[in-house]
């Protein structure tokens, strides 16, 4: 018989960036109702109900570590804060370092800041939301590409060194998915579509679709899984050629 308790959360704490709208909210409200007490984090200082709110902006290093001090104890660290600043702009090179300084050091910093408490918790797991772009060289966005890649390689190297502490290092990685960041292609009828039909499943992702895999890589069921990148894409990164099936609506 399966142990389906190891999916629970019951008795862990975890803390949620990015955890003001979309993914990152999602996320935090999947834990809260998994059974953790759960701190979201985000510029704003916003979270949904049930999980307990903290301003921080992750590009201020002094912030960050102050945000953990309000934090007793942690079993789960989720990074799924970031930004998405499309090239094509005359201050391209900042916003280059500025895509990075968020997306990639600004985990980093997130994940120096907690390790101590997961340490100190006998263990845990540290959740980073990469993407597709992981893995896939998009137009338009070098930045981006080139952050979340980093972060696919930060999560594989982190895995290494912490895995000592019994703590585990895992990515998860949404396809498209409908929030802010993805709002003018989601509204565009064109890119929509284009988007919609480079799935197998023939749809976009919703941030409630991410909320299995977060509570699967959060818990003892994913006990023996660490360094890994799940694609939860609807099936874009595995599509090779359109397919008969592809879904029409
Ligand atoms: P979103 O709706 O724009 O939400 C981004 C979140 O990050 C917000 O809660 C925002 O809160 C927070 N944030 C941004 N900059 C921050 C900073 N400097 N300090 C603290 N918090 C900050 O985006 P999303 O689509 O949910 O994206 C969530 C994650 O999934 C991101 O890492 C993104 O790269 C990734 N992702 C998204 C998609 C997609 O299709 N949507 C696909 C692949 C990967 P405040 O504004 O309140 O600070």
């Amino acid at each position: 018989m399966p142990d389906l308790t190891a999916f629970s959360l019951q008795g862990r704490c975890a803390l949620v960036t990015g955890a003001s709208r979309g993914i990152g909210a999602a996320i935090a409200a999947g834990l809260a109702a998994a059974g953790a007490t759960v701190f979201g984090l985000s510029r704003s200082g916003t979270a949904p109900q049930a999980v307990t709110a903290i301003a921080c902006d992750l590009a201020d290093d002094a912030a960050i570590r102050r945000a953990f001090t309000q934090v007793a104890r942690l079993d789960i660290l989720v990074n799924a804060a970031g930004i998405s600043l499309p090239a094509g702009q005359a201050d391209e090179l900042q916003r280059f370092r500025t895509t990075v300084a968020t997306d990639l050091t600004g985990v980093y910093a997130t994940i120096l800041a907690a390790y101590p408490l997961l340490k100190q918790a006998g263990g845990g797991s540290i959740i980073n939301v990469t993407s597709i772009n992981s893995v896939r060289g998009f137009p338009g966005n070098p930045g981006y590409v080139a952050a979340k890649a980093g972060l696919a390689g930060l999560t594989r190297a982190l895995a290494a060194d912490y895995a000592r502490d019994g703590i585990r290092v895992n990515a998860l990685a949404p396809g498209y998915v409908a929030t802010e960041m993805t709002a003018g292609s989601y509204a565009d009828p064109a890119m929509h579509e284009d988007r919609r039909r480079h799935t197998m499943l023939g749809r976009w992702g919703q941030p409630d679709d991410m909320v299995g895999a977060a509570i699967f890589l959060a818990s003892p069921a994913s006990a023996y899984v660490t360094g890994q990148e799940l694609f939860v894409d609807g099936g874009w990164t595995a599509k090779g050629l359109a397919i008969s099936t592809d879904r029409t609506s």
